[in-house]
Parts: C-alpha cells; structure tokens; sequence
C-alpha cells in the first residue's frame, strides 16, 4: 500500500495547509500519516472558554485528532516539541529552540518505521518560524533519500488578493509580510481537489479553536485557496515542463 507521511509544525497545518491532498491521497488507496511537531500551544484561541484545564495544547490535539480522522488520516503522531510562537525567544523545549539535529532525528526516526513513498510538507512561505524550521528539519531528514519530497504552499497572487481582502483587518502581523506567498511560478504540481471543497471546509470547521484564514472571503477567493492544492517538487529535482497533476509516489496503480 502507498503511503503518504505528512510532517506539520502545528494542529491545523494538515488541514489549512493540505487537507484536500490528505483526502484526494486516501481517495486514491493511499495510507496516510500525519506527524505534527508540536500541539499549537502558543497559538491564539477564538474563545478563551474553550480551553480546558489541560490547556490549549490539549485542545489543539483533540482537534488535529478529530481532524485527520475526518480527513481519512490512519495515524497521528506528535514529536512533543513545543509551539515556539510568532516571535521573542525560543525556550529549549521548542520547536525553533531545540537543536536542528534533534529535530530532524526525530523526524528521520518517523521516515524509518513508516517508509513513506512521499513526504510533504508545508513551505513555509507564510513567514512563521515554526513553518520554515519543519521544512529545515524534512529536508535535511530526507537528504540524499530517493523519497519523494514536495512542499506546499500557497500561491503569491492569490496572497495578494487575501492582503486586499484583509487590508486593515486582523492579519496585521502577516500582511506587513512583503513577500507573503509562494511566487506562483515556483509551484511544479497542482492537484485538483475542487470535489472535496465541501469536505474541507467540514474539516477546517473542526479546528474551531482556530481562526481560518480562509473565513468570510468572497467565494471566488474561497474557491481559488481550497479547490487546488499547490506544491513545489524538491524530490526527484524538477527539471521544468508542463506542471504535474499528481504526486510521484502516489501514481502507480
Ligand atoms: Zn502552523
């Protein structure tokens, strides 16, 4: 059986990031696994009186639980790192404050007893640290394996939209990015997942500690973010032509 290992930086990065390529994966027989570095503690909650005396962290893995079941996901493992947060110092204990080589131990550990046929991961094109460390982690874990690798994002123009959409609004912190996005023409495979939209939004639904970054936009927008999964290829190297519509790894029979 194919498998696809998924590795995040937080609860909700496997279904805002690429929920609709976990289904489309499971819909094409595909095993899936999600490996999440940390439980979302430092994230912001909708409603304060949703968390529970365990804290936030538990919450968040509730959710990614419930998530990823819906989402068809067979196993969810956490690497017990903790959310290092948008900014200020990272403590030991977190994701962005452990040594690189603990982490990509760890994950190296997960590609060893799972022996995925592809790993994905999120490119961290959103600027946050936690993002951009996961990839580090992935990518060194995988050097020189013949895995393949792919990063997904979302595209730069349709970042510029939501910018638009946002301007003034609560994502002040994000849409002082500049360069926020992945400029789209580094984007190698786009899998289209429009028949899943309903099931993704279900799921985005689960996370509702979580404030989407895809709620209240015009359904154009909504549409353009959710209906297509963009990704850049790192494994084997891509050598230009027209863009896949599949993973490799999971396009066999
Ligand atoms: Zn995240």
């Amino acid at each position: 059986m194919t498998l696809l290992l998924l590795v995040v930086a937080h609860p909700d990065d496997e279904t805002f990031g690429c929920g609709s390529l976990l289904m489309h994966a499971a819909e094409r027989g595909a095993r899936t696994v999600v490996l999440c570095a940390t439980r979302g503690e430092a994230g912001e909650v909708t409603d304060p009186d949703l968390v529970p005396t365990g804290g936030l962290g538990e919450l968040r893995e509730g959710e990614l639980r419930a998530a990823a079941a819906y989402l068809g996901v067979a196993d969810v493992e956490l690497l017990d790192l903790v959310d290092s947060g948008m900014d200020g110092d990272a403590a030991p204990e977190t994701l962005c404050g452990a040594p690189l080589e603990v982490v990509v131990a760890a994950v190296r550990r997960a590609v060893d007893r799972h022996r995925p046929d592809v790993v994905v991961t999120l490119d961290g094109g959103d600027g946050h640290r936690d993002h951009v460390r996961i990839r580090e982690a992935v990518e060194e874990a995988l050097a020189g394996s013949a895995t393949p690798l792919y990063v997904e994002g979302l595209p730069r123009s349709l970042m510029h939209a939501w910018v638009q959409h946002h301007a003034g609004g609560d994502y002040a912190a994000y849409t002082e990015l500049p360069d926020i996005g992945t400029p789209d023409e580094q984007f190698t495979t786009v899998v289209e997942t429009g028949h899943l939209l309903e099931r993704r939004d279900a799921a985005i639904a689960l996370h509702a500690s979580q404030k989407s970054p895809f709620d209240g936009l015009p359904d154009d927008l909504h549409r353009a973010f959710l209906t297509r999964e963009h990704l850049i290829r790192l494994n084997p190297p891509w050598a230009g032509g027209p863009l896949e519509t599949e993973l490799s790894g999971l396009s066999g029979p």
